[in-house]
């Protein structure tokens, strides 16, 4: 296959710093540490220039200078999602200056996983394969197998049994084989790994690892665009892998790099559960390391108990002089009536984790007046529509079809809707 795209790129071991030709690997052979994708910087900058990606699709392949791969046939085009002003969540979060949502509810199966099965998938083709795969927490189970019934491939999703019922539902709507692990989201991991090696899948978040995390790379890329070519003061990021907050941040930096935009402080913030919260535990307790969990409670989405990346966001987060909270199932719920109630935006528990730890922040003085602050939603609310439960958000009346009836129904509730026009 003529793949130029891979002219310049090779795979960079975090462990040893030896570099390998492209390839169907993500670990390396002489010392087993993760293998990353680098890019030539000269080969970069021979490509990459504001004009170009202004002028490229509305997706994020107006950033193929800074992706390994090129679109598959079939591609959803993911990406280039709106980045929304939000002041009234800002004044109920007591956020000084602007509030702004990434909000990635606007991919193709309304999560920002859309992203990163992109670039995987397209490097799946490259290499050939014909079946993928994925390990999913609920969101890349839908987005693997809605790309692949685009372009025609296989594909089988291995999640934990206890998932939202409508993340499984969506991935076998697109016709998924679904693999329901009776055990956690860590151990369905683990068995995707001795598949990857016995029947040859391409797994996008296993053996096609170093691609998939490429893909989130564009969610920065985006926003410093959407900030026409600048730096938010403050990004605050969900954290399941760890991947998407570290390649944020890469993304901020590849631009600065290229000058694209002036390298001003970037803080990183990264948000977990309570119910899973290595991450924020090893910051709070000041640990180089990141001791794994078994993840409970209601944020699926990001139940990772031991974190690929973890230990590379807990330096980013604290390179950047940001920081990492934990908050628990109730803010989450409260934090995702919010977001919808003074934003029109639904996101799922993840946003509810994200949401909450812009209040934490804001609590703490974390942002000063004019700091621009930026959250990113990363998934759907109506994947996870069992956690609100009618606890929050607005009121359901039933009524006998006629006039007195309702407003006998909303007197008490809300006179100030029934009031004669
Ligand atoms: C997967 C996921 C994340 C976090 O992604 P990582 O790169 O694994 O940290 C955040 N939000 C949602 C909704 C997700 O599905
Ligand atoms: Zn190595």
């Amino acid at each position: 296959m003529n793949d130029q795209t891979l002219d310049h790129v090779v795979l960079r071991c975090r462990g040893c710093q030896a570099a390998y030709p492209p390839a169907l690997e993500h670990v390396c052979p002489n010392c087993l540490g993760p293998l990353d994708v680098e890019h030539d910087h000269a080969a970069v900058a021979a490509r990459l220039s504001r004009d170009a990606v202004e002028a490229g699709p509305r997706s994020i392949w107006r950033y193929q200078a800074l992706l390994p791969a090129a679109p598959a046939s079939g591609d959803l085009a993911p990406g280039l999602t709106p980045l929304v002003p939000a002041p009234r969540l800002a004044e109920a979060l007591g956020v000084p200056g602007p509030l702004l949502l990434k909000d990635d509810t606007r991919n193709p199966t309304n999560s920002f996983k859309d992203r990163v099965v992109a670039v995987a998938l397209a490097r799946a083709r490259a290499f050939g394969l014909t079946t993928v795969a994925c390990a999913s927490t609920g969101n890349l189970a839908g987005a693997t197998a809605a790309a692949a019934a685009s372009q025609g491939l296989e594909c089988v999703v291995v999640i934990p049994a206890d998932l939202e019922a409508g993340k499984v539902a969506s991935a076998a709507a697109f016709g998924a084989t679904v693999v329901a692990v009776q055990g956690s989201y860590d151990q369905a991991n683990r068995l995707s790994s001795q598949a990857a090696e016995a029947f040859g899948w391409g797994f996008v978040n296993v053996n096609l690892r170093p691609w998939y995390a490429e893909g989130s790379k564009t969610v920065g890329l985006e926003v410093a665009e959407q900030l026409g070519w600048s730096l938010p003061d403050h990004v605050v990021v969900p954290i399941a892998s760890g991947a998407l907050l570290t390649k944020v941040h890469q993304g901020f930096q590849v631009l600065a790099g290229h000058g694209l935009v002036e390298r001003t402080p970037a803080r990183v913030h990264g948000a977990q559960s309570t119910g899973c919260a290595p991450v924020a535990s090893a910051f709070a307790e000041g640990r180089d390391e990141v001791t794994p969990v078994r993840p409970s409670g209601i944020v699926k989405s990001l139940a990772i108990g031991d974190p690929a990346d973890g230990v590379e966001a807990l330096q980013t987060v604290r390179g950047t002089g940001g920081r990492v909270e934990a908050v628990d199932d109730d803010e989450v719920v409260e934090a995702m009536a919010l977001l919808a109630r003074t934003t029109g935006v639904f996101g799922e528990t993840a946003a509810g984790v994200t949401v909450a730890t812009v209040a934490r922040l804001a609590a703490a003085g974390a942002f000063r007046p004019g700091e621009r602050v930026v959250a990113l939603v990363t998934g759907h609310g109506l994947k996870t529509i069992d956690v609100l439960d009618g606890r929050v958000g607005g009121r359901t009346v039933t009524v006998r079809p006629n006039i007195d009836a309702l407003e006998e129904a909303l007197a008490p509730l809300r006179p100030d809707l029934t009031a004669t026009a």
